[in-house]
């Protein structure tokens, strides 16, 4: 089975690596380029995108997953996870930085104050019954290029129709929280693109 990296400066390691070795992949932590360098494919936690970008840079990762990338790494981005996937990023901080890989644009924190975080069933290519979608503070798609696949859309008052997530190539990404709640279809569906690549 493969090893999955977890990219542990920041967020819900925790939950990923739980997911991930229930389904019976090795996992490790990564925090260091010869971490990432041991990996078979990566997760990117939700948690704070900007906070994760800066420490990626301090712990100088941010060149290695650039090039991790570029190399065809697999990789899972989840909430923030996604953002750093995401090429271009609407309503991000000042300066933000992101690892890029995927041709789309993400609007951080797009679902807005009032439905702020929000949780509710979504449809999604490849699983044959609805996810549990968890969304907190979360982004969407805004907009995707042409190589990438549109996975899920989300049905939830004036978001109705949003992206949610994608894929392209090797890389997949989800606005929501598929490692909380306990159902691993989400990480199942990365396992078995990681065996496909
Ligand atoms: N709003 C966060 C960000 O911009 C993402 C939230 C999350 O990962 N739950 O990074």
């Amino acid at each position: 089975s493969p090893t999955i990296g977890v990219l542990a400066l920041q967020g819900d390691v925790r939950e990923h690596l739980a997911a991930l070795e229930g389904l019976g992949c090795a996992t490790l932590r990564v925090r260091r380029p010869a971490e990432l360098a041991a990996c078979d494919a990566l997760v990117l936690p939700g948690g704070e995108s900007t906070t994760m970008a800066r420490l990626a840079r301090t712990f100088e990762l941010l060149e290695p997953l650039r090039e991790a990338i570029a190399d065809g790494l697999p990789v899972l981005g989840t909430c923030a996870g996604m953002i750093l996937l995401a090429e271009r990023v609407v309503d991000g901080a000042a300066g933000q930085e992101t690892l890029g890989g995927i041709d789309m644009t993400v609007r951080r924190n797009a679902f807005g104050r009032q439905v702020d975080s929000f949780e509710g069933p979504v449809e999604m290519t490849g699983l044959d019954a609805p996810v549990h979608g968890v969304f907190i503070r979360a982004p969407w798609v805004e907009q995707v290029g042409p190589g990438v696949e549109v996975l899920a859309r989300v049905h939830h008052g004036d978001a109705a129709g949003r992206i949610v997530a994608v894929r392209e190539g090797h890389l997949m990404a989800t606005s929501f929280h598929p490692e909380v709640g306990g159902d691993s279809r989400v990480h199942q569906l990365f396992v078995d693109l990681v065996r496909a690549v």
